[in-house]
C-alpha cells in the first residue's frame, strides 16, 4: 500500500466506501452486517474528523499569523486583503446570480403539494433571526478574548486576531522576530501533525462515505427530485466551469493540472460536508501541490474556509425560489434583490460546519416574508447536497489564493 501515493489512497479509499455503502443500503439498515459495518464507519468517520478539529485551531492562527508577517511591508499586505475580499465577493455574486437564473428557468418546487410537507412544516421549531440581528450577531462574534475564542474553537475571531497579530508582527519589524521565528517552528511542527493525520485520510474518508451512501433516504430524494437536481446541476457549473474558467483566465492553469492538485481536499470536503474540518488538508494542497507561497495561502485559506462560499451561496439563493413556488409566491424584483444579498451574508456568516447553510437560511427566508417553517422540507436532503457545496466551497478557496497569488506577483513591486 505504501508505494501506491497517498493521493491515489485517498481516491480508492472514496471509491471502496461509495460502493461499500451501496452494498449496506442493499442489505438494508435491520441486516446485522449493516448495523455493525456502519457502528465501526460511523466510529473511525468521527475518529478522522476529531482529529482534523484538533489541529484546525493551532493551525489556523500559526498559519495566518506567520502568513501575514511575511508580507514583508504594509503595501503588499493591503494588496492581499483587498484582492482576495474583491475575489470573495465576485465568486460569491456569480455563484448567487446561478442559483437564481437555474431557480428561474427550471422553477423546481412549482406543482409540488405543499400539504405533502405540511406535519413536518408543524412539527418544526423555527428560530427567529432578522437580517438586523444576524448581522449584529455576525459582528459581535468577530472580536473574541482570543484564549476564548482558541478554546472553543470559533475559526473568525481566531483568524481576526492572528490577522491582528500578524499586522502588529509587521509593524514591530526586527523587534518581534523571536515571536515569529517561535510561531514558524510552530506552524511547522503542527503541519507534521497533519502530515500523519492525512496518512490515515484513505480510511477516515471510506468510512465517512460508506455511512453517507448508506443512510440516504432514496424516497425523499426522488419527492424532491427536481430540486435536488436544479441544486446539483447549477453547483456543478460553477464547480466545473465557472471557477476553472476564472482560474485558466487569470493564472493560465489547466483545469486537469488543478483537479489533480486539489483532489485531496476536494474530496476530504465531500466526505467531512466541512470547509474547516478540510482546511488543514487544503491548506497542504494549495502549498505541497499547487505551489501556493505560504504568506498567500496562510491568509486566503483559512479566511476564504470562513468567509467564502460559493456553494452556499448558490444554495441558499436557489432553496429560497424553491421555497416562494411550493407555496405559489412570485418574488418581485427588489425581493430578488434582496435575496441576492441575504444570500451573500448568510453564506458569509456561516461557520464552515455541515449544514450550517441551512441554519443561515432562516435569515434569507425571513429577509422576503417566506415561511421559515419550510426549512423542515430541506433538512432532510440537506446531506447530500452540503456534500457537493462543500466540495465547491472549498474549491473556491483553493482557485482564490491561486488567483490572489498571481495578481499579487504581476502588480508592480514597489512596496514601502
Ligand atoms: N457545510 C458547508 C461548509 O462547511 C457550509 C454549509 O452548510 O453550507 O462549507
Amino acid at each position: 500500500m505504501s508505494q501506491i501515493s497517498l493521493n491515489t489512497q485517498i481516491l480508492l479509499g472514496a471509491l471502496i466506501g461509495i460502493v461499500a455503502g451501496f452494498v449496506f443500503a442493499d442489505l438494508g439498515m435491520e441486516s446485522g452486517i449493516t448495523q455493525s459495518g456502519l457502528y465501526v464507519a460511523q466510529l473511525a468517520g468521527n475518529l478522522f474528523i476529531d482529529l482534523l478539529r484538533m489541529v484546525l485551531i493551532p493551525l489556523v492562527f500559526t498559519s495566518i499569523v506567520v502568513g501575514v508577517a511575511s508580507l514583508r511591508a504594509h503595501r503588499q499586505i493591503n494588496r492581499v486583503w483587498q484582492l482576495t475580499l474583491s475575489y470573495f465577493f465576485v465568486t460569491m455574486a456569480i455563484a448567487v446570480i446561478l442559483g437564481l437564473a437555474a431557480g428561474h428557468i427550471f422553477r423546481p418546487g412549482e406543482g409540488l403539494q405543499i400539504t405533502l410537507f405540511q406535519d413536518a412544516m408543524q412539527a418544526f421549531q423555527a428560530t427567529q433571526l432578522s437580517l438586523a440581528d444576524f448581522f449584529a450577531q455576525f459582528l459581535r462574534s468577530l472580536f473574541q478574548n482570543p484564549i476564548a475564542a482558541l478554546a472553543q474553537g470559533n475559526v473568525l475571531a481566531v483568524v481576526i486576531f492572528a490577522l491582528l497579530l500578524g499586522i502588529a508582527l509587521v509593524i514591530g519589524g526586527d523587534r518581534y522576530r523571536n515571536i515569529l521565528l517561535l510561531l514558524q517552528e510552530f506552524l511547522e511542527v503542527i503541519l507534521m501533525l497533519v502530515g500523519w493525520i492525512m496518512r490515515l485520510a484513505p480510511l477516515g474518508i471510506m468510512a465517512l462515505l460508506l455511512q453517507l451512501v448508506a443512510t440516504q433516504d432514496v424516497q425523499l430524494l426522488s419527492t424532491l427530485i427536481k430540486f435536488v437536481a436544479v441544486v446539483l446541476g447549477a453547483t456543478l457549473l460553477h464547480g466545473l466551469v465557472v471557477l476553472p474558467l476564472i482560474l485558466y483566465c487569470t493564472t493560465g492553469m489547466s483545469p486537469r493540472r488543478f483537479w489533480s492538485g486539489a483532489r485531496e481536499a476536494l474530496i476530504t470536503a465531500a466526505a467531512t460536508s466541512s470547509s474547516a474540518a478540510t482546511l488543514p488538508v487544503t491548506l497542504r494542497c494549495v502549498e505541497q501541490h499547487l505551489h501556493v507561497k505560504r504568506d498567500i495561502a496562510g491568509f486566503v485559506i483559512p479566511v476564504g474556509a470562513t468567509m467564502n462560499m460559493d456553494g452556499t451561496a448558490l444554495y441558499e439563493a436557489v432553496a429560497a425560489l424553491f421555497v416562494a413556488n411550493l407555496i405559489g409566491i412570485e418574488l418581485t424584483l427588489v425581493q430578488q434583490l434582496i435575496v441576492f444579498l441575504t444570500a451573500m451574508l448568510a453564506a458569509i456568516g456561516a461557520p464552515g460546519i455541515p449544514s450550517a447553510g441551512m441554519v443561515t437560511m432562516v435569515v434569507v427566508l425571513q429577509s422576503v416574508g417566506l415561511p421559515v417553517e419550510a426549512i423542515a422540507i430541506l433538512i432532510p436532503v440537506d446531506r447530500i447536497l452540503d456534500t457537493f457545496r462543500t466540495m465547491v466551497n472549498v474549491e473556491g478557496d483553493m482557485v482564490g489564493s491561486l488567483v490572489v497569488q498571481q495578481w499579487i506577483n504581476s502588480a508592480p513591486q514597489n512596496d514601502d
